[in-house]
């Protein structure tokens, strides 16, 4: 085994020399090919590089008609050459002619030898070209020699990736490395975000490709991986919630790779061709990604994920550097491209830099989403293959409206984009004029716009759009994107700082509504429900959990002492649990007026309307509390049995019905009569068509996500709000069943000059 490897070690040196050397990059090139041909015993030695055209042009040749060099072209697929840069596999046959996909190219003078072994050039999982050896002789290449040209092409691809073969590309033609990609996801989060991406956990780069002595490597490796499994056993052990359920099916997977042989094997004889163990590790992981690329079933692809983190551990544990020691400088228009990422992790940016964000997992409602819509973060998800396709500093195109990733995009793609980003920017600055003004429609009626908010994050947002208060806060948030249950000086240090930030605005807390899609993987209580949104949750669950609701009050009683504090209750089904959970705070209250606590000045109770069964009993509930809130997201979704998640359902039917919009006109009646104040806080509240239809029934204060206050109030500035009502009623009242008030309104709208 050592005589044989002996072969590549020799090599190996021979290549680093040639690197170090001050060479143009051609005669490099030329050397390196003739290098590779002395040392493997082979007539022929060539390299071709797979440009962005899909196109693979000889660039060097030991053997071939030199006059061929930047001519001889083969398309990807194309010949023995195309095939292995398809299909990114080694390819070894002892009579290449007699293989179906053998193309002759007249130019290279190729056909007196039979014997073929040619290789992909791969960085992270992508070919970037394709190295062959040929002899006159038919003969079988063996496995080391395949290993050994692999690990030669693992160098080359350092040096394609380093720019050093750009000077040789003729004006008018790109290697594939810089090609433009355009990737499809989901959008997550509207907004178009133009910058260079910040791959989120840096791909570590291996500079120190060879080793010097090779038993000393093994053994280097042989400590890291052991120290790998170590730690690998040791978060198994750990009874830590934080490593329960999936991340715990995760860690399993870990353990058995960390332990698998082929991967071991593999690691150990890239360390005895003359790799340092870094670059054996990233050797091994590029073969392994090239292969599995082509795979379509999601499990197997979801492995290879699995298998990169891995060998991301691996190498940091080589390394000896933690993710901090790795992370670069973030530049100003830093667009995230991860994986997948933790909320607390975002936040961790600097926020004033960051552009967009692109996650290859995630869905609309995780924690990090939920973040980076609080943030106003244009965000787009499900991108697969982001990862592995960028490289820190690439310029990048965010699109949040149509869940598109353009990365190194063309000039007239990224000029589009900017002209975009300029036309949002100069709405943007409308709205902002906007902001002072009253919140009056065209003919005198005052209309509340209030904001949705959650997070710390959010409060900058208040005095920016210009929002009368914070309709909705939803305080399950601080819970989601926290590790454990947030303690209580935590969660009173928060509300004080929104009350602090609203400067005497009206803010609205609700109690956490978590249940439901909102889970909080650290919550042992929760077992798995058939249909969680119509489960153990918000309301039900606190009620349930007294010591939870009870540490919530008592931490928003104290955080608005000397001021109102107005509280609402999610997801309330029947009036005994407005009861119920006034026991509770009437509780609190006198505990804390018992030690002299600074109390608030006026206390107000009201719930959220989102289960239908308080429609029937709207009377009673109105003399229950002080306000409701209507929450349209589940209101809808019950009412009409679809799932608000669901995205084959999303389009299928309107609220901007009839029967809904009947339902709530009854709503803000109901409130009317009995002299309580009624809002609305779902989505409908946050888009100009939809708010105007809710003036039009009788709303007068609605609340939204920020960015929606300036597109609402230009709609609200614009309205004769006494003509739409009597439209309106006039509309609601019709029996024909195919009354389309959606039309109806974009008539109006059109009619009045109103622009949304
Ligand atoms: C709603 O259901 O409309 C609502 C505002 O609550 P959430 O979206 O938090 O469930
Ligand atoms: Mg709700």
């Amino acid at each position: 085994m050592r005589e044989i490897s002996a072969g590549p070690r020799v090599l190996l040196r021979r290549l680093r020399e040639m690197l170090a050397e001050a060479l143009e990059p051609q005669e490099r090139l030329d050397r390196i090919v003739r290098e590779i041909a002395q040392n493997m015993v082979a007539e022929v030695c060539s390299l071709y590089i797979l440009r962005s055209d899909s196109v693979l042009e000889l660039y060097a040749t030991e053997g071939l008609n030199p006059n061929a060099v930047h001519l001889a072209q083969l398309r990807l697929g194309q010949g023995l050459v195309g095939t292995i840069a398809a299909s990114a596999r080694p390819l070894s046959l002892s009579e290449a002619q007699e293989h179906p996909a053998f193309t002759y190219l007249p130019e290279t003078g190729e056909e007196i030898y039979h014997s073929f072994l040619g290789v992909p050039v791969l960085r992270a999982g992508r070919t970037l070209g394709v190295l062959v050896v040929q002899n006159r002789t038919k003969r079988h290449y063996r496995e080391d020699e395949v290993e050994a040209l692999e690990t030669v092409a693992m160098v080359i691809a350092e040096m394609i990736a380093m720019g050093d073969l750009a000077r040789l590309t003729r004006p008018g033609i790109e290697l594939d490395l810089r090609r433009s990609v355009s990737l499809k996801g989901l959008a997550f989060n509207e907004g178009i975000g133009l910058g260079h991406v910040v791959l989120h956990e840096p791909r570590i780069v291996v500079t120190n490709l060879f080793n010097e002595d090779s038993d000393q490597e093994t053994e280097r490796l042989e400590a890291a991986l052991s120290s790998l499994r170590l730690s690998i056993d040791d978060m198994l052990s750990r009874r830590d919630v934080a490593f329960e359920g999936e991340h715990r099916a995760v860690l399993e997977a870990y353990r058995m790779f960390a332990n698998d042989r082929g991967w071991v094997r593999r690691l150990e004889e890239a360390v005895r061709n003359g790799l340092t163990a870094e670059a054996a590790v990233e050797k091994v992981q590029s073969d392994m990604r090239a292969r599995m690329m082509h795979m379509t079933d999601p499990y197997l692809r979801e492995r290879m994920s699995d298998f990169d983190d891995l060998a991301n551990r691996l190498l940091r544990q080589l390394m000896g550097g933690g993710p901090d020691a790795l992370s670069e400088a973030v530049p100003k228009d830093a667009v995230i491209v991860a994986r997948s990422m933790g909320a607390a992790e975002l936040l961790d940016y600097p926020r004033e830099r960051l552009r967009g964000l692109v996650l290859e997992d995630g869905a609309p409602t995780s924690h990090i989403v939920i973040v980076a819509r609080a943030i106003g973060l244009p965000t787009v998800g499900e991108v697969k293959g982001a990862v592995s396709m960028s490289e820190n500093g690439d310029a990048i195109v965010v699109d949040g409206e149509d869940g598109q990733v353009h990365l190194r995009p063309q000039p007239d793609i990224e000029a589009a984009y900017a002209e975009k980003v300029r036309f949002r920017a100069r709405r943007q600055q409308h709205y902002r004029a906007l902001r002072e003004k009253p919140s009056v429609t065209k003919d005198g009626i005052p209309v509340d716009l209030l904001m949705n908010a959650g997070l710390a994050v959010d409060l900058p947002q208040l005095a920016q759009s210009g929002a009368a208060g914070i309709g909705l806060f939803r305080t399950e948030l601080q819970f989601m994107v926290a590790l454990t249950f947030p303690r209580a000086e935590a969660q009173e240090r928060l509300y004080r700082e929104v009350l602090d930030a609203a400067s005497g605005k009206p803010v609205t807390f609700r109690t956490v509504d978590i249940g439901g899609d909102k889970v909080l993987p650290y919550f042992k209580g929760a077992q798995h429900e058939e249909n969680p949104a119509l489960g153990w949750r918000a309301i039900r669950l606190t009620l349930d959990r007294p010591g939870l609701l009870r540490t919530q009050i008592r931490a928003l009683l104290k955080a608005a002492g000397g001021r109102e504090l107005r509280l609402m209750l999610p997801m309330v089904t029947e009036i005994d649990e407005v009861h119920r959970a006034r026991e509770i705070i009437d509780r609190e209250v006198r505990h804390l007026s018992r030690f002299a606590h600074h109390l608030p000045t006026r206390l107000k109770l009201g719930t959220m309307i989102e289960v239908p069964s308080l429609l029937w009993q709207l009377d009673e509930l109105m003399q229950a509390v002080d306000f409701v809130s209507v929450g349209s997201n589940d209101l809808f979704q019950f009412v009409t049995a679809t799932d608000r998640g669901n995205t084959r359902l999303s389009d299928r039917f309107d609220p901007l019905s009839v029967p809904f919009l009947r339902l709530l006109r009854q709503i803000v009646q109901a409130g009317q009569a009995a002299n309580k104040p009624v809002t609305l806080c779902g989505e409908l509240a946050g888009r100009p068509i939809s708010a105007m239809a809710l003036l039009g029934i009788g709303y007068r204060s609605i609340s939204m996500a920020a960015a929606s206050i300036g597109p609402v109030k230009a709609m609200v500035c614009e309205l004769p709000l006494g003509e739409l009502t009597e439209r309106m009623d006039k509309a609601l009242a019709n029996h024909g069943a195919k009354t389309d008030i959606r039309a109806e309104l974009t008539a109006f709208a059109k009619e009045h000059g109103l622009s949304f």
